[in-house]
C-alpha cells in the first residue's frame, strides 16, 4: 500500500489517473445534467432516455460509460443518481472478488438503485456470469451446499440500474455488452469547455480567476478535466507564492512551464515518446510494445494516457502496422520533417 501510494505521488502531473492530490476533486463534481459541462452528445441523449425512465417510473437501462480516464464516468453516474432521485453504491471491478461480493452489494440495493462499477472490464469470469442473470431478469442464482446435495436456489433482486465505466469498451465480453440497454463514449473535452469547467472550479473553491487564466490552464489539459482541476491546484500555489494570488495567464503560464507541461499540454514523456519514434524508427509506423520497451514506459499507459490526447491534436496517427508520428508533430518538436520515412520491419 505504502508503496503504491509513493508510486502515485510521483506520478507524472499530466497523468489522468487519480492520485492523492486530486483529492479535492470530489468536492467539485458538479451533481445535476445543468451542471455537467461539455459531453453534449451523452448529455443529450441520456437526458431522453432519464426523462423517459422517470415518466415510466421505472429504474433507467443498464448503461455504458466509456472513454478515457478522467472524462467525468464516475461523475456522470452520480449525476445519473441525482436526476433519477435514486441512492448509488460504487465499487470497481478488481475489488468484486468473489461471487459472493457481488451477491452481497446486489441483494443490499434499494429499488431503483444505481450500482456503479468502475472499470468493469476487469471483472472476473466468475463474477461476470452472476451478473449476467442479475441485470436481465433482477435475480441471482445461490448454490447452497457443496457436492451431490448442492441446490441452487433463485433470489430476486429489486430493479436496479447498473452503471458500469471502462477505458476499454473493446476489452468487455460480448455477453456483458449486450446486456447493458445505453451506450455512452464520452470525448476529450475542448479548451472553452475546460475553461468554463476551471471556472466553476475556481468559484467553488473561492479562488480569483481571471478567464485569460481558465483558458491557459484548459487549453494545457489534455482534453480532460481531472487534469484542469489538478493543474488549477497548482497554478494558485504559484499564483499566492508569487503574485497576488489571482490566477491570471501569467501565473499559469509560470506555473506549468515550471511543471514541465508545454503549450499544449504535452509533458517529458509525451515529448520521449514523439521524438522516439521519429529518431529511432524514421517516424513510424513501430509496434506499441516496441515502443514503450524503447521508452520505458508501460504500453497501457501509453495507450491510455497518452495517445488519445496526440491523436486529438493529429501529432499520432495508428495504423495497422504500429503508430506513426505526423508532419504536426515535427513541427511542434522543431524538428525538419522530410516526408516520412518507411520504417520496414
Ligand atoms: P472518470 O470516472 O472518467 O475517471 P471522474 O468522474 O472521476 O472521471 O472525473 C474526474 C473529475 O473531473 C471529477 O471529480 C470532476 O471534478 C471533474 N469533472 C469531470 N467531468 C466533468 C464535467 N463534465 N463538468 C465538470 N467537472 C467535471
Amino acid at each position: 500500500m505504502s508503496l503504491e501510494f509513493s508510486q502515485e505521488l510521483e506520478a507524472p502531473i499530466v497523468t489522468t489517473a487519480f492520485t492523492p492530490q486530486d483529492a479535492g476533486e470530489v468536492g467539485l463534481r458538479p451533481r445535476l445534467l445543468a451542471d455537467y459541462t461539455g459531453q453534449e452528445k451523452a448529455k443529450g441523449n441520456l437526458s431522453v432516455y432519464i426523462e423517459a425512465a422517470r415518466r415510466r417510473n421505472e429504474p433507467l437501462d443498464h448503461t455504458l460509460l466509456y472513454g478515457p480516464p478522467g472524462l467525468g464516468k464516475t461523475t456522470l453516474a452520480g449525476v445519473i443518481a441525482n436526476e433519477m432521485g435514486a441512492g448509488i453504491r460504487i465499487t470497481s471491478g478488481p475489488a468484486i472478488e468473489k461471487p459472493g461480493d457481488l451477491a452481497a452489494l446486489l441483494t443490499n440495493l434499494n429499488p431503483g438503485d444505481i450500482l456503479f462499477i468502475d472499470e468493469i472490464h476487469r471483472l472476473n469470469r466468475v463474477v461476470e456470469e452472476i451478473l449476467y442473470p442479475a441485470m436481465e431478469d433482477f435475480a441471482i442464482d445461490i448454490i447452497v451446499g457443496k457436492g451431490p446435495s448442492a441446490n441452487s436456489i433463485r433470489l430476486d433482486l429489486p430493479k436496479f440500474t447498473l452503471v458500469g465505466a471502462t477505458t476499454r469498451a473493446g476489452q468487455l465480453s460480448a455477453p456483458l455488452r449486450d446486456r447493458f440497454g445505453v451506450s455512452l463514449r464520452l470525448e476529450l473535452y475542448t479548451p472553452e469547455e475546460l475553461a468554463r469547467i476551471v471556472s466553476r472550479s475556481a468559484a467553488i473553491l473561492g479562488m480569483e480567476i481571471a478567464p485569460e487564466g481558465a483558458m491557459e490552464i484548459a487549453s494545457r489539459s489534455r482534453g480532460t478535466p481531472r487534469i484542469a482541476n489538478r493543474f488549477l491546484r497548482r497554478v494558485r500555489d504559484f499564483a499566492q507564492v508569487m503574485g497576488d494570488g489571482v490566477i491570471t495567464k501569467e501565473a499559469a503560464d509560470l506555473a506549468l512551464s515550471r511543471l514541465e507541461v508545454d503549450k499544449l499540454g504535452l509533458d517529458t514523456i509525451d515529448r520521449r515518446m514523439l521524438t522516439a519514434i521519429i529518431q529511432n524508427y524514421g517516424g513510424g509506423p513501430v509496434g506499441l510494445e516496441t515502443l514503450a520497451a524503447t521508452i520505458g514506459e508501460e504500453a497501457v499507459t501509453l495507450e491510455d494516457v497518452y495517445e488519445p490526447y496526440l491523436m486529438q491534436l493529429g501529432f499520432l496517427t495508428r495504423t495497422p502496422r504500429g503508430r506513426c508520428v505526423t508532419g504536426l508533430a515535427y513541427e511542434h518538436l522543431h524538428i525538419p520533417y522530410e516526408g516520412q520515412q518507411q520504417f520496414s520491419i
